[in-house]
């Protein structure tokens, strides 16, 4: 795919996969990921889309004339589903909705957070409270946190129709979306499975190559214990070809979950080595556990991945927390 100005962006090309699935990767403003695979499913009198990517110009265009390269009209979207809450996935979904009369759908879990979606003022709260807590310098968290809300994630609005796990989607004559409540990477989490192929659409739960990150946050509990769950409830109904949010196509979904599964087991014992070695910070680990130099950003999402993981290891009691001034030390 190219841009106005005719640079190449990397971005592949709108795609017809088969069996009534369309692949639209929409441009995102981050240079990584790049893009978002929103997927148009033929159903029952139209489309449903899956996935929106963030409100913006360049990906608003490229859902419309992606749809259209494929013969197929934006207007024939009856039903915007979102597998989770993240801008790159629900960002354009006020817009679309307005646009198209869709109806928008998400998991019940998803309708609770909305609230917190729209809060931005809380977002920079929370992540001020769990950065005093865990040792992260004062410099560091005001560099980290957003000024103001970005343009291309506006408000949101509440769901039409809500899913629970188990639910299903019905597309034509048989044919149905099971629904799969996932969470981790993000509370309200869903994958999507087609009853006519098996395949499996998977958002950002599981991801070719890179494995989705897994952001400790207030009031959610075990982040990181719900993820690795819902990676084995996946191993476990066999899944093998996956559409996932971001990159490629995965032939063997269980194999990739597998992966990431381990990918995490060497994580924890790598921090809790850590931890075993002295007594020290959230921060500190974070430190010792990812490359220098990181971004504002990339700082931000190591460090709340540190901090799922180091809570992981309180809560199944593998290490101890003490607080001290304010701060909470792990300790062996
Ligand atoms: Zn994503």
């Amino acid at each position: 795919m190219s841009d106005p100005s005719g640079q190449a962006t990397g971005i592949p090309d709108p795609q017809s996969l088969g069996n009534g699935i369309h692949l639209v990767p929409a441009p995102l403003p981050f240079r990584s990921p790049a893009w978002v695979n929103a997927y148009a499913i033929e159903s029952e009198g139209g489309l449903l889309l899956l996935d929106c990517g963030t409100d913006w110009e360049p990906g608003r265009r490229a859902l419309s004339h992606g749809l259209r390269s494929l013969g197929l009209d934006e207007t024939a979207i009856h039903t915007l589903v979102v597998t989770h809450l993240h801008p790159d996935h629900v960002g354009m979904s006020a817009r679309l909705v307005d646009e198209l009369g869709c109806r928008f759908v998400m998991h019940e879990r998803a309708s609770q957070l909305v609230d917190r979606y729209n809060d931005s003022p809380g977002f920079a709260r929370r992540l001020k409270t769990i950065g005093h807590t865990h040792g992260v310098p004062d410099a560091i968290i005001d560099a980290a946190i957003p000024e103001s809300r970005p343009d291309y994630m506006p408000l949101i609005e509440g769901p039409d129709h809500t899913l629970r796990d188990g639910d299903e989607i019905p597309l034509s004559g048989s044919r149905r979306l099971e629904i799969l409540h996932t969470p981790g990477h993000e509370p309200a989490h869903i994958c999507l499975r087609d009853s006519r192929t098996g395949i499996l659409f998977s958002g950002d739960h599981i991801l070719p190559r890179i494995s989705p990150v897994i952001m400790y946050d207030l009031d959610l509990g075990d982040v990181l214990g719900d993820y690795l769950d819902s990676l084995q409830k996946l191993i476990a109904v066999r899944i093998g070809l996956t559409y996932p949010a971001h990159g490629t196509v995965i032939e063997h979904g269980d194999e990739r979950a597998r992966q990431i599964l381990l990918h995490h087991d060497r994580r924890l014992l790598d921090m809790a080595e850590l931890v075993r070695e002295q007594d020290t910070t959230a921060w500190e680990v974070m430190l010792e556990s990812f490359r220098p130099n990181l971004d504002p950003i990339q700082a931000r999402l190591a460090f709340l991945e540190t901090v799922s993981h180091l809570e992981h290891l309180r809560l199944s009691g593998r290490i101890q927390v003490d607080e001290q001034d304010d701060q909470l030390i792990y300790r062996a």
